[in-house]
């Protein structure tokens, strides 16, 4: 079946509308009860099983399950319910405004153009009447945009073979990896002394500043001249500092956070063995200065495959609906991806154009999810397979 313009703009329109700012990132933010119920209510005249799964208190997962006539696969959409927030923008990001081929709000397109696709998908196939033979899963999760608590909470309950997540991007492209990244703190001790006593004196402040000069040199050496073909360079930028007591007195700590990528084939551990090195050298030339790291977050790359089952499926649907086949491509950023694919689930990620993601002016495509939900229920339907009778 075909899904129209209309019918996108309303659906989309009315998840705009509905507030779901994840308070992982804006503390006291209202989360996904809200856009849960509508989500559960839409579904009512579909022959689906819908379950609210709580993960937290006022954060649900939502999922719905179209079962299969049995014999085959199960495969997810996952698309996030939840949003940054809007304090950059102001009330008028809750209200969506159309101009021509593009509908503007928070959320339109980071993650609800994924929602809305994954839900327009699911429609389609059961008005056009074919029985599936697998399970199609739609997992609308919670805190993407936070700790990513709704797609945890999601593959420690449930088996799947494969899924797509299904976040904005752009036609005629799938990622089939991105870099992980690592929130990393590094502590730095030195001795507190009275401002006239430079001999008892350590500056923790001072040789902090020389492992930020370390680290750039990294950055411009290491990671900006040696980029990543699919995802760009290593990502590198300081987020925080903070040190000292008081004017008057050597500050004995001072601390850094910075955030910190890792490509496909690296980990972690790799990183903070440079960031050591560079410490190293700046407590060979500081007497008394030490420092150390602390890894308060890390996330895998996401290494999913071109060759997989589910991207070469995916890649040909889109060759059928949109004649074109899926360039498979990388990026900069995290996605819930890692997650799925680091539980050993054949992932790609998929979706229509959008633009100034996390800012104010958000945008989503109208007619590019139109057709991201027609290829979506191909793909769907050449994974699962037509059930018998
Ligand atoms: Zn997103």
């Amino acid at each position: 079946m075909t899904t129209t313009i209309e019918a996108v703009e309303r659906l989309l329109s009315d998840l705009v509308r509905i507030d779901s700012v994840t308070p992982w990132l804006i503390p006291g933010a209202v989360g996904e009860g809200e856009i849960s119920r509508f989500i559960a209510d839409w579904c009512a005249d579909l022959p689906v099983e819908v379950t609210i799964e709580e993960v937290e208190p006022g954060r649900p997962n939502t999922l719905v399950l179209l079962r299969g006539t049995g014999g085959g696969p199960t495969l997810c959409l996952n698309a996030h319910a939840d949003t940054v927030g809007y304090e950059n923008w102001g009330p008028q990001a809750l209200t969506p405004r159309r101009d021509g081929d593009r509908l503007y709000g928070r959320g339109a397109a980071d993650d609800k153009a994924g929602v809305t696709a994954s839900l327009l998908a699911l429609r389609s196939i059961v008005g056009s009447g074919i029985r599936l033979r697998g399970d199609l899963l739609l997992a609308l999760v919670a805190d993407e945009e936070g700790a990513s608590i709704g797609t945890s909470h999601l593959i420690d309950r449930h088996a799947m073979d494969a899924t797509i997540i299904v976040e904005p991007d752009e036609l005629g492209k799938m990622i089939t990896e991105h870099q992980g990244f690592g929130w990393v703190d590094i502590v730095a001790h030195g001795k507190p002394a009275h401002g006239s006593a430079p001999e008892m004196g350590v500056d923790a402040i001072v040789g902090l500043a020389e492992i930020v000069v370390g680290l750039d040199r990294i950055d411009r050496e290491l990671y900006r001249a040696n980029p990543d073909p699919l995802n760009g360079m290593t990502v590198f930028h300081t987020g925080t500092i903070s040190g000292g007591t008081d004017y008057a007195t050597y500050p004995g700590h001072a601390k850094l956070g910075i955030e910190i990528g890792t490509q496909p084939g690296e980990t972690l551990a790799d990183r903070v063995r440079e960031i050591e090195g560079v410490i190293a050298e700046v407590e060979a030339r500081r007497p008394g200065f030490t420092a150390e790291v602390h890894v308060a977050l890390e996330r895998d790359p996401f290494t999913g495959s071109k060759d997989s089952r589910i991207a070469r499926v995916l890649s040909a649907a889109s060759g059928r609906v949109d004649g074109r086949p899926l360039q498979a491509t990388g990026m900069n950023a995290w996605a819930d991806s890692g997650l799925t694919q680091g539980a050993g689930i054949p992932t790609v990620m998929f979706g229509p154009l959008g633009g100034n993601f996390h800012a104010p002016d958000e945008w989503a495509s109208l007619s590019e999810i139109v057709t991201a939900t027609a290829i979506l229920e191909d793909a769907v339907v050449a994974y699962l397979g037509v059930g018998e009778g």
